[in-house]
């Protein structure tokens, strides 16, 4: 398999990387995490490059990428920060599932305004009791007139509450119903009365944010339901083969960034007369670091090409997005050791990248239910 890029993706990724180091550097991304506090002067600059529109169709303003060029966008965005990928990929995995599912009035309303920055999306599915099993899901809508009221509690809403955000609220309309035939989407306004937000104390990706969600008799017309009622997970799934290549290109971002940050340091550290990288229990452990980063990127990029060629390529994505983020907690490790008592000082990023790495295992399908999926698909029935 061919994963050659062509002129345009090495010119994309050249334009992020520039971008990234311009408006990104150390100092505002140590800022930013120190503080909690969402990336919005940067996320206006990915507005302005284009990249919000990155993906999306030209006949709605979009510049017609696909799952290659998010993926590039995905590595380079997270070779700063991971955290800020999950601010892009909020705003863009939504837009992409109302571009496949929404009618096309809803298209012309809410797609001009995500590429604008006008307005920014946030996904909510999960609740307290409600993780891995979104079969428990408790919340729920019910009809009134031409509204829905909504009433519940969600949990791990990432950038829920950045400025002019559209939460992409998943909810039973059927609460009787399996939820793959019960659970509808809502576009609610994160200002909405009856909705209140609480941000999470988390160990890593601080900047985002991430909320829980209280919903006590939230009015929303029903002009703001997507892709029909009870067609929730419809929507969901029109747009999980894309999430999971760029939940993968993420980990591969970070590893480079981790992998760059140790080599660096194994170079310039010196103890014992010479530098820490010519001891071989350093130098090997670089070494495995680097072939274990360039077989997750073997994965990804296989995963991200059929994806884009338009194969079904559920069996692979579920491999990448399992392999690559257990190597990025591996790497970050590792990274940690190399670096010594420097790596846990928050002077230096590599306790950021082993902070924000401890997610990758848990947020979009944790390991272990990918590796349920994946024996499924090898004809194994896991209980
Ligand atoms: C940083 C972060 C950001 C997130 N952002 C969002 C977001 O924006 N929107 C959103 O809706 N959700 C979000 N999530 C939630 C995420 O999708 C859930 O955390 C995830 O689905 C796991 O659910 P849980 O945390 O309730 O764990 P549980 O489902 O309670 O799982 C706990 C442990 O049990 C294992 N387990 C559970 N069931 C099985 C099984 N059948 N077989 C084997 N093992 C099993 C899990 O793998 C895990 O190790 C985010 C999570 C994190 C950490």
């Amino acid at each position: 398999m061919d994963f050659g890029f062509s002129d345009e993706q090495n010119m994309l990724r050249d334009s992020v990387q520039k971008l990234m180091a311009r408006h990104a550097p150390s100092a505002y991304v140590r800022k930013l995490d120190r503080e909690s506090a969402y990336p919005d002067a940067l996320y206006a600059e990915w507005v302005k490059a284009g990249l919000l529109s990155m993906p999306f169709p030209e006949e709605y303003g979009g510049l017609g990428g696909g799952a290659v060029e998010m993926a590039i966008v995905a590595e380079e965005l997270s070779r700063t920060s991971a955290d800020f990928c999950m601010a892009f990929g909020g705003s863009v995995f939504c837009g992409l599932n109302i571009a496949h599912k929404a009618s096309e009035e809803q298209k012309r309303h809410w797609l001009p305004k995500l590429l604008s920055g006008e307005v920014k999306f946030s996904i909510s599915m999960s609740e307290p009791d409600a993780g891995s099993d979104i079969g428990a899901m408790r919340t729920s809508a019910v009809r009134d007139g031409d509204h829905y009221v909504i009433n519940g509690q969600k949990l791990w809403a990432t950038g829920a509450a950045a400025k002019n955000n559209v939460i992409n609220m998943y909810v039973k309309t059927d609460t009787k119903a399996h939820y793959r035939k019960g659970m509808s989407l809502f576009l609610i306004d994160n200002d909405t009365p009856g909705v209140e937000l609480r941000k999470l104390d988390l160990l890593g990706r601080r900047c985002t944010g991430t909320y829980e969600i209280f919903l006590k008799d939230v009015r929303v017309p029903a002009h703001r339901l997507v892709g029909g009622e009870n067609m929730g997970w419809d929507v969901v799934l029109s747009g999980l083969q894309v999430e999971r290549v760029v939940a993968a290109a993420s980990c591969c971002g970070s590893m480079q960034a981790i992998v760059d940050l140790a080599i660096q340091y194994a170079r310039d550290r010196v103890q014992f007369g010479r530098p820490i990288g010519t001891n071989q229990a350093i130098a090997h452990m670089l070494a495995d670091m680097q072939t274990e980063l360039e077989a997750a990127k073997t994965l990804m990029w296989r995963a991200a090409a059929l994806v884009a060629s338009g194969k079904d390529a559920l069996r692979e994505i579920t491999m990448a997005k399992l392999f690559c983020s257990e190597t990025y907690v591996k790497l970050a490790n590792q990274g940690m050791q190399v670096l010594g008592g420097y790596g846990y000082n928050m002077e230096f990023d590599m306790q950021r990248h082993f902070r924000d790495s401890r997610a990758a295992t848990i947020a979009a399908g944790s390991s272990q239910m990918q590796r349920n999926l994946l024996a499924n698909l090898m004809g194994l029935k896991i209980q």
